[in-house]
């Protein structure tokens, strides 16, 4: 077992348990409705041009572009019409030379027209008369067939998470089932003689389990299937029992707490005993969330989440959240949303750890928001609900300084 003190940065934790992880991906069909958030297990190839045919992007005249060539608000284009498109019907219409036919966006155009003229660029001249004061080039304000996708074209990689825009893709070329992976299952071990279940009210020194859920709610916002097996004491057998079957339903382990010098490692000695290689990390050069623990127990990935909620968070953001994308083929989970921000107050560090600031949005000063950091004696969960996002002080750098400019990581 590595030294507590001979600490990793978050970065190197998981590249050591990554370069130990041997992944393969399961997968299942989803209904592309359903998909959102997951992660594609093949590559998606259209089997059709989008559009399939040509298709007016403006209200307007279909027109054949030569027939408004050198046409302007002095000496207009005049065109005779011959009636309109509806929109979601096949032309009816055949345009002869000089004449229009009335377009709508999103419709087919006429027969033998090659360009749309926008309505805006027209005048009424009559009955059934337009004048044009604006020429058009053939397949002016056209959207030509595959102009948006052809068919083989591949439009979504292996490994990409479904965003609602890609449900939006992939079902207007008919795809209305896709195989994505199959999400990780996280099963979550509680520890601690303190914590008592949510329902409960604590008794004196006593407070109720707080990451049991937090954690959950992260892995089922990163795409997993929380499954929480335990809240259990502060001792090795009991901790080993509640362990040891818990790896049999899951595809990965998640320890809370125990992990501090004052816990005497215990949730390290545990882990270690589950399989082979055991802990791969423990300690990493990171505030807050130093004891963590990085396992790998028969090919399966364990954590030792630090017992602090606000800890349990940064930690299972920095080494979790990336492991159950990976585990789903994704090797670049989407990234948060960012603000840049001028920061409110000076933010001390130490040259050689990563801090990890939660900051809160406030108001904006000539224009960009300002990030007020959060500071809570670390053992607050409400520093967490009060902030809007996190800064990072970087492991080279000893501090931020007020005024200075940050980029906030929304939640
Ligand atoms: P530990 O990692 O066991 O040293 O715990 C560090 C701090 O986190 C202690 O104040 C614990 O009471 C607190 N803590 C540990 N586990 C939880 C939990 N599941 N929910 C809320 N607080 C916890
Ligand atoms: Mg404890």
């Amino acid at each position: 077992m590595p030294e507590f003190f001979n600490v990793l940065a978050p970065e190197e934790a998981f590249e050591v348990l990554r370069k130990h992880l041997s992944v393969r991906v399961d997968s299942e069909r989803v209904s592309t409705s359903r998909a959102l958030g997951r992660v594609t297990a093949t590559n998606i190839v259209s089997p059709e041009d989008l559009p399939s045919f040509p298709r007016s992007t403006m209200d307007g005249y279909s027109v054949r572009a030569a027939d408004t060539f050198g046409a302007t608000e002095g000496l207009p284009a005049y065109l005779e019409l011959a009636g309109a498109v509806p929109m979601g019907a096949a032309p009816q219409v055949s345009l002869g030379p000089g004449e229009a036919s009335g377009a709508f966006t999103g419709g087919m155009l006429a027969v033998g027209a090659d360009a749309v003229v926008m309505e805006e660029h027209t005048q009424r001249a009559g009955e059934t008369t337009i004048e044009v004061m604006r020429p058009v080039a053939p397949g002016e304000n056209v959207l030509q067939v595959g102009e948006d996708v052809r068919v083989g074209d591949e439009v979504l990689p292996a490994g990409h998470v479904i965003r609602p825009q890609d449900v939006g893709g992939l079902t207007a070329l008919g795809i209305t089932e896709i195989d994505v992976a199959r999400r990780p299952v996280v099963v979550i071990v509680s520890t601690g003689d303190e914590l008592v279940p949510p329902n409960e009210a604590p008794g004196p020194g006593q407070v109720r389990d707080i990451n049991t859920y937090t954690i959950s709610a992260l892995v089922e916002k990163h795409g997993g299937v929380p499954v929480p097996v335990a809240l259990v004491e502060d001792d090795y057998e009991a901790q080993r029992d509640a362990a040891v079957g818990a790896l049999d339903k899951g595809d990965v382990l998640v320890f809370s707490a125990g992990s501090s010098i004052s816990s005497r490692d215990l949730t390290a000695s545990v882990i270690d005993s589950l399989g082979s290689p055991g802990v791969l990390v423990h300690g990493i050069s990171l505030k807050p969330g130093k004891p963590t623990i990085v396992a790998l127990i028969d090919g399966k990935p364990a954590f030792g989440l630090p017992g602090n909620p606000v800890s349990a968070m940064v930690v299972f953001n920095l080494l979790v959240r990336p492991t159950l994308y990976l585990l789903a083929g994704c090797e670049e989970p989407p990234e948060p949303a960012t603000v840049t921000a001028r920061l409110a107050r000076d933010v001390a560090s130490v040259a050689g750890r990563e801090d990890h600031v939660q900051v809160r949005l406030n108001g904006t000063e000539n224009g960009r928001p300002t990030a007020e950091p959060v500071f809570g004696k670390s053992n607050l969960i409400y520093s967490l609900v009060r902030a809007d996002g996190t800064i990072t002080v970087p492991l080279d750098k000893a501090g931020l300084y007020a005024g200075e400019e940050v980029e906030v990581r929304l939640f």
